[in-house]
């Protein structure tokens, strides 16, 4: 830290990354990717799309406002364009938190939410999950804080149902609730049709997965327009220009084919059918997953020994140091190919370990 780094970050820890290892090539479980580049004909069309880039982005992002809107049924307005959700994210702790109102997530979530509150001088209250790994929502009701939930769940892979989230809506009338589904395209619902009944509910979406635009940086928020409104102001605030013309290009392109999208996903789903039963076939316990990866642990291999032996044999998976989770790894569903050489490995350590 240099002595002119501001004080009030001294104590911040910042967000660990998945590992992108430049050394050799690994089957990559890590970072809950989709195996599936863009398409050709998506590809095509972006290039045809793309603004001159001697001129700056479109600072509307009207073509994805656009299309997202007409595709979940709701208002152009009442879409806010990000580059990639961890922004969208990180301007709804800046917009509905500060040092006098906190923000509430489970203790097991995504990694980024303490981060975020850090950085932006947020107080914040981190809930346990019960024994099952599951989010007991009525943990967080009337808890007078801005609730930040990922449904599904990560790194656990469960989702809880729209009507339990609509009871947390209900008993939280003053306080915004942020439900993140990165994940809801891989077998959870939705709770956009909510939007237009509660003022509170603001929901969080992204390219990465499904839509195979990680590298891409593309994701967005859904909410009523004042809440939209209130974040935009946020993004003129910092960067007007925040997601780059190549990017609206590849994701108009990418919306136009949703058919693809959906193809993508109905085979990562068989894909996650095949490796659940696989693990647990080899004494696994696999947590009910509706995402594009499964949190599994076995009692035959410490979770921390399984990941470094997996790496050995050139298998990225994501292994987590908290203690309550530190016996599982998350993998990531890909293709059929890289799930049967995840399990190969396996069986082999499983051999080893005897
Ligand atoms: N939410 C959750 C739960 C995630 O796991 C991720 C991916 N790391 C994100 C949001 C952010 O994804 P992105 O910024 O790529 O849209």
């Amino acid at each position: 830290m240099s002595r002119f780094f501001s004080e009030k970050y001294a104590s911040l820890t910042p967000y660990t990354p998945g590992e992108q290892p430049q050394d050799q090539q690994y089957v990559k479980l890590n970072t809950n990717e989709s195996p599936f580049p863009p398409s050709e004909t998506a590809m095509r069309a972006a290039l045809a799309a793309l603004r001159p880039l001697q001129l700056y982005s479109d600072p509307d992002c009207r073509i994805i406002r656009e299309k997202l809107a007409k595709r979940y049924g709701v208002a152009p307005d009442e879409v806010l364009v990000t580059n990639g959700s961890d922004e969208a994210l990180n301007f709804c702790f800046m917009a509905f938190c500060d040092a006098k109102h906190g923000a509430a997530f489970p203790i097991i979530s995504y990694g980024f939410y303490p981060v975020f509150a850090q950085v932006n001088g947020v107080p914040y209250e981190e809930i346990p999950l019960k024994p099952d790994f599951s989010v007991d929502v009525d943990d967080y009701c009337g808890i007078g804080k801005t609730v930040f939930l990922a449904n599904p769940n990560a790194p656990t892979g469960m989702a809880l149902s729209p009507a339990e989230i609509e009871k947390l809506l209900r008993a939280n009338p003053d306080n915004v609730v942020v439900i993140d589904e990165a994940y809801v395209d891989f077998g959870g619902e939705s709770c956009i049709p909510l939007v237009h009944k509660y003022e509170n509910l603001l929901v969080v979406q992204t390219f990465s997965k499904s839509r195979s635009l990680a590298g891409g940086r593309l994701g967005y928020a859904i909410g009523n327009r004042a809440l939209i409104r209130d974040l935009d102001s946020l993004r003129y605030s910092t960067n007007p220009y925040n997601v780059n013309s190549v990017t609206l290009a590849i994701g108009a392109a990418v919306l136009d084919d949703e058919a693809q999208t959906q193809a993508n996903c109905a085979v990562i789903m068989e894909n996650r059918a095949y490796t659940v039963g696989a693990l647990r076939a080899l004494g696994f316990e696999v947590l009910d997953s509706r995402a594009n990866f499964v949190f599994a642990r076995t009692p035959a291999v410490d979770g921390g020994a399984l990941y470094q032996k997996l790496k050995a044999r050139g298998v990225l998976v994501r292994h987590f140091t908290k203690p309550e989770i530190a016996q599982f790894n998350r993998i990531t569903i890909g293709t059929r190919a890289q799930m049967d050489a995840l399990l190969d490995a396996i069986r082999a350590i499983l051999e080893d370990s005897k």
